[in-house]
């Protein structure tokens, strides 16, 4: 009898996204002729960048070729690009990491959440509330849960992001091995300044803990005193792993291309406390269980990097924040609390009551879909995530009925 993995029983279904096609179904039928305006998906919508594109078929016009053809690269990825992330996403910035550092995938997603691999079973595991669903669920997965009591897993250590602090992750009381954190931050919108992201080094130096730190939204940081990399803070290097995207930096969420930062001074310890060096760990796991990005993604993802592609890439996101500034603008003007959407994507809507009410009366007043927060974590239950994927005229639109709406 081949019998099932018994974490998979423990996984809550998640209706979330199920619940809103089906509302917003419903709602079509009802009035065909209205026009709805999707503010709640967390896809780019505009087409990739120009110099992505050139190198993108330079490369496959590659592989026509005998002389030019590449079969198997190198499962971490070829050194021109490695090299291109090395210099210009961190030492650019003051952060020391080599490109044998760098780990090229085929998604953030996949390596967030497979990262935990390398860890024990009976490791404490702190996730923020509301968080980005992937930490949680590969955890409950891999069996380092109990089953769901009030909407949240018993063993799992809950870090609340609520207005009192800013929507930011606060060190745990309960002892804690791993902790993720997410800045610019996927739902809320909210960025880590360098004096709590040290605090959070700090806190894993002194307990020999590991933060998993996700940058996905990184290209989206306006403010100077923020940082762009965990390794901009001293002795980050010891005890942070850094996941990066090109999805949301460069359109890349169909071309599929990301990268994981694993420092070679980070460790984990066996049961006796002798180190174990996470670099080797990965490397042997991404050797074993991946076979390498396409070669022509790595070209085009190369080609983010040249003057034309820094250009192109600083367009793309400052048109979606200038989509988000008129949704926060719009938003704080009908008195709505409001955080994130100025060195990010998402707004993070404080609605004053139940998420799916709010969430109800856009979609009927306004034919606007949002994001409801409780799909998020319990602490999203009066909020809802609004995004900035779409276009300029859209998100006027949006706004203008949003606002008769709730007039
Ligand atoms: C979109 C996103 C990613 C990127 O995922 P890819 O698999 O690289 O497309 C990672 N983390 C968060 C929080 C995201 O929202």
């Amino acid at each position: 009898m081949i019998r099932v993995n018994p974490h998979y029983q423990k996984l809550q279904a998640s209706y979330l996204f199920a619940d809103i096609a089906q509302r917003v179904r419903a709602f079509q039928q009802r009035r065909p002729d209205a026009e709805l305006i999707r503010l709640g998906i967390g896809d780019v919508t505009e087409p990739l960048p120009p110099a992505c594109v050139t190198a993108f078929h330079a490369a496959v016009d590659d592989l026509t070729r005998t002389e030019s053809f590449r079969g198997y690269g190198p499962e971490q990825g070829y050194g021109f690009l490695r090299e291109a992330i090395a210099r210009h996403d961190f030492q650019a910035r003051g952060a020391q990491i080599d490109a044998d550092e760098i780990f090229v995938s085929d998604g953030a997603k996949c390596d967030v959440g497979n990262f935990q691999e390398l860890f024990a079973t009976d490791i404490r595991v702190a996730i923020p509330d509301p968080v980005y669903p992937v930490y949680v669920d590969t955890n409950v997965m891999a069996g380092r849960t109990g089953a769901v009591v009030h909407e949240r897993y018993e063993g799992l250590v809950y870090l609340p992001c609520t207005a009192d602090n800013g929507y930011v992750p606060q060190i745990p009381d309960a002892p804690v091995d791993l902790a993720y954190l997410c800045s610019p931050n996927n739902p809320t919108g909210a960025t880590m300044t360098r004096g709590e992201l040290q605090t959070w080094v700090d806190w894993a130096r002194a307990h020999r803990a590991l933060i998993l730190f996700d940058a996905a939204y990184e290209a989206f940081i306006r403010d100077d005193a923020l940082p762009h990399s965990i390794y901009e803070i001293p002795g980050a290097r010891e005890v942070a792993i850094e996941f990066r995207s090109y999805s949301k930096t460069a359109g890349f969420t169909g071309v599929r291309c990301a990268y994981t930062v694993v420092p070679r001074d980070c460790m984990a310890w066996q049961a006796g406390g002798e180190a174990v060096a996470l670099h080797a760990l990965w490397n042997r796991r991404h050797t074993t269980k991946f076979n390498g990005v396409s070669y022509p993604v790595q070209r085009a993802a190369e080609a983010v990097y040249t003057p034309e592609g820094q250009q192109q890439v600083r367009a793309l996101t400052d048109g979606y924040l200038r989509n988000a500034q008129a949704i926060r603008a719009g938003l704080q003007a009908l008195g709505l609390p409001c955080t994130g959407g100025d060195n990010s994507p998402y707004i993070w809507v404080d609605t004053g009551r139940d998420a799916w009410e709010f969430f109800d009366l856009l979609l009927e007043k306004a034919a606007v879909v949002c994001t409801p927060g409780a799909g998020f974590g319990r602490c999203g239950q009066h909020h809802v995530r609004i995004s900035a994927f779409n276009s300029y005229a859209n998100v006027k639109a949006a706004m203008q009925r949003i606002a008769q709406a709730l007039a």
